[in-house]
């Protein structure tokens, strides 16, 4: 039988990414996946966010301000990441007074400032209750680990701003290490790829788009032809290429290898006694950008260790917030406020 509460009122979660806000309510589902990007006027009107917003980013006049709040894993307009939060709970629909707990997935490396501005942002949304839980935690939870057990997990998930590496076990944060470095430095590599070796401009989303659809961490035989159009560097007249998609190997080279390398800097941290459980489960590939191609692969040759990639991998720390609201007790010791 349902409880009042349940019957009552609404629970949300949020994965409030550096490149996507994803926005669960109990009873209704997943209602957003939308770019954490607000557009303003210069008079401080919201003029469009999430997917509009994003459209605008490059390509305004001056009395237009195009915000990534997030992009760098902080906060760092904090007008414009209040503004955000309560836009999209308002998104949601659900009349203030309904919403009962707020479950919110932060990056690790949250200061407690920002902390106050998440929380106070979701209160003025109408939120009674709000909890925040590490992005890491809520991504092991969302892929169906035992996080509050004594077996070690780690996540590494990539997103657009961060890359956040986390060894998981007794419902903590044993290791971690948050890189300013992933998909949206995968996206100025190849643009300066393009740069320096085919003399060849071209934006950020078209990076981002031939990256998603194109883009690969390894060569290998099933290469596939694509086109690229830019303007040439010397003569401005636009050019157009076609060019094999091993190209993303060699241009994803040095991002790839620094997330590499933080991945066995953080292993190199790890208690001893956790080593075996790392070495028998392997790493967990959450994110957007743990969707590039081969990506699994590469990881799986460098560092030796089984690599998975749960297919919702863009959904995983969403689907954890989902799961710490539908099991609220349980998942207790893991949050925060
Ligand atoms: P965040 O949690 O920081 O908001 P996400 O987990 O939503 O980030 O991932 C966003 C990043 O994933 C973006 O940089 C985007 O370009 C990248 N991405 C999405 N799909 C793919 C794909 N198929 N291949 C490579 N990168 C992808
Ligand atoms: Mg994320």
């Amino acid at each position: 039988m349902l409880s009042f509460q349940n019957r009552v009122f609404y629970n949300i979660g949020i994965d409030l990414g550096t490149a996507n806000t994803i926005v669960y309510v109990n009873k209704k589902g997943y209602i957003i996946n939308e770019p954490s990007v607000i557009a303003f006027k210069s008079n401080s009107e919201i003029i469009a966010i999430g997917t509009e917003a994003k459209k605008m980013l490059g390509k305004t006049h001056k009395d237009i301000k195009v915000i990534r709040p997030l992009a760098d894993g902080v906060i760092a307009d904090f007008v414009a990441g209040e503004a955000m939060i309560k836009r999209f709970i308002k998104l949601a629909q659900i009349p203030r007074f309904l919403i009962h707990k707020i479950v919110i997935g932060v990056p690790t490396g949250i200061t407690s400032v920002e902390k106050r501005a998440v929380i106070e942002s979701a209160q003025v949304a109408g939120a009674k209750k709000v909890f925040l839980v590490t992005e890491p935690m809520a991504a092991a939870i969302g892929v169906g680990l035992d996080v509050l057990g004594s077996n070690a997990c780690m996540i590494v998930d990539i997103g657009g701003g961060t890359a956040d590496i986390a060894v998981i076990n007794y419902g903590g944060i044993v290791v971690d290490n948050t890189l300013r470095i992933a998909g949206d430095e995968m996206n100025e590599a190849i643009v300066r790829y393009f740069k320096n070796n085919y003399h060849i401009r071209i934006g950020e989303m078209t990076a981002e788009t031939l990256k998603i659809d194109y883009g690969t961490a390894l060569s290998n035989n099933h290469s596939t032809m694509f086109e690229i159009k830019g303007i040439d560097y010397q003569t401005s007249i636009p050019r157009q290429l076609l060019l094999s998609n091993d190209i993303f190997a060699d241009a994803l080279h040095e991002v790839l290898n620094t997330i590499t390398n933080a991945i066995l800097s953080t292993l190199d941290q790890l208690p001893p006694e956790l080593a075996s459980d790392i070495i028998d489960r392997g790493l967990i590939l959450t994110g957007g950008g743990a969707l590039l191609n081969g990506l699994d692969d590469y990881l799986r040759e460098r560092i030796n260790i089984p690599v998975s990639r749960p297919e919702n991998a863009l959904y995983c720390v969403a689907e954890g917030t989902r799961k710490i609201l539908e099991s609220f007790d349980y998942y207790k010791p893991v949050l925060f406020c």
